[in-house]
């Protein structure tokens, strides 16, 4: 008997791991968290979650990250055969009997049923080998404060029905308490999150209603590529690819503006976030946090919200963006002698 929680995923996770195998499966570049229709609200728009062409036609696919049932298999239907679609992938962690007989019998759209759980040892293999030694030495060095809080985000949830675990007693002073931390976790992470901000005490970066007592540290940039393309096309995954090839040259992009607009800071360090894009640091002088606000205010395109908070929580640098499969690094912007990472995000 499978316990409820095994068949759960984080939905983030799951969503960008079936796309990725949904992209092995057929062979060819598929388009991703396309938005469907031209009229509506941009915001309302149905969303569809992946889609190729096979043997002429579109074949869209619909993504859970949870057991579906009857009843959602039936939205499901009716979302893709209201589309126009004729063929539909479903992609989930399993399939209740009653599901799976009622999109046997489904024509049109004709559905495949594709049961698909991700293989959390990959994950675990990767903490249980040298990812310290991808940990940036100022990440190193910030990290012995003391001073820096870490949490995770969990591939299934704890018993609890939670996703996200802090560590409110435990202070980290290195590395490898993280990978202590993590062999205890009821799963895996999906994702290593730390707080580019110092704080005196744990608790002062959760409990919302406490006086924050801000020590410095750094401030963080966070630039998503596929805000800057997603007007002219969805996302891409090729087979076997982390991520879209078209997100880390429109980050970069606008990196540069960026440095144009507030006249070259100092950055700490230029990561690939793994995921699609670029995540900067600079050391926090008390000013520079505002100075990017105010870029971003003046219409750069970066994720205002992390740089303007104080609490924000970004992926721990040399950590692993568990749905794609690649880890945070540095050398977006390489030192002398260093190769730049492919252009793959
Ligand atoms: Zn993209």
């Amino acid at each position: 008997m499978v316990s409820v929680s095994a068949s759960v995923f984080e939905p983030r996770f799951y969503e960008r791991r079936a796309q990725r195998q949904l992209a092995a499966l057929a062979g060819i570049p598929v388009w991703i968290n396309v938005p469907w229709g031209l009229t509506g609200n941009p915001a309302s728009r149905p969303e569809v979650d992946a889609i190729w062409v096979r043997s002429g036609r579109a074949v869209a696919a619909e993504v859970k990250a949870h057991q579906v049932d009857a009843a959602e298999a039936g939205e499901i239907t009716e979302k893709y055969r209201h589309l126009g679609f004729r063929e539909l992938m479903i992609m989930a962690p399993g399939f209740t009997p009653s599901a799976s007989r009622s999109l046997a019998l489904t024509r049109y759209p004709a559905v495949e049923q594709v049961p698909f759980s991700p293989d959390p040892s990959e994950i675990a293999g990767f903490y249980q080998g040298g990812w310290q030694e991808g940990v940036p030495a100022w990440v190193h060095d910030a990290l012995a404060t003391g001073l820096h809080h870490v949490r995770f985000v969990l591939t299934q949830p704890t018993a609890k029905g939670r996703f996200v675990i802090g560590l409110p007693r435990t202070r980290i002073y290195h590395a490898g308490t993280i990978t202590r931390a993590i062999g205890t976790l009821p799963s895996p992470p999906a994702r290593v999150l730390w707080t580019p901000q110092r704080f005196t005490i744990p608790r002062d970066a959760i409990a919302r209603g406490s006086r924050l007592t801000a020590l410095g540290g750094y401030v963080a940039v966070d630039i998503d590529g596929d805000r800057m393309h997603r007007a002219d096309h969805a996302c891409q995954l090729k087979p076997g690819a982390g991520g879209c090839p078209h997100c880390l040259p429109r980050a970069e992009r606008e990196l540069r503006r960026l440095d144009a607009q507030i006249a070259h800071p100092p950055w700490t360090d230029v990561l690939l976030s793994g995921g699609r894009g670029i995540h900067a640091y600079l050391p926090d002088d008390g000013e520079v946090r505002g100075l990017v606000v105010a870029a971003a205010e003046a219409g750069a395109r970066i994720d205002v919200s992390v740089t303007a908070s104080l609490r924000t929580t970004i992926a721990l640098p040399g950590t692993l963006h568990a749905a794609n499969g690649q880890p945070v690094a540095s050398r977006v912007r390489p030192a002398p002698g260093e190769r730049p990472l492919a252009a793959a995000c």
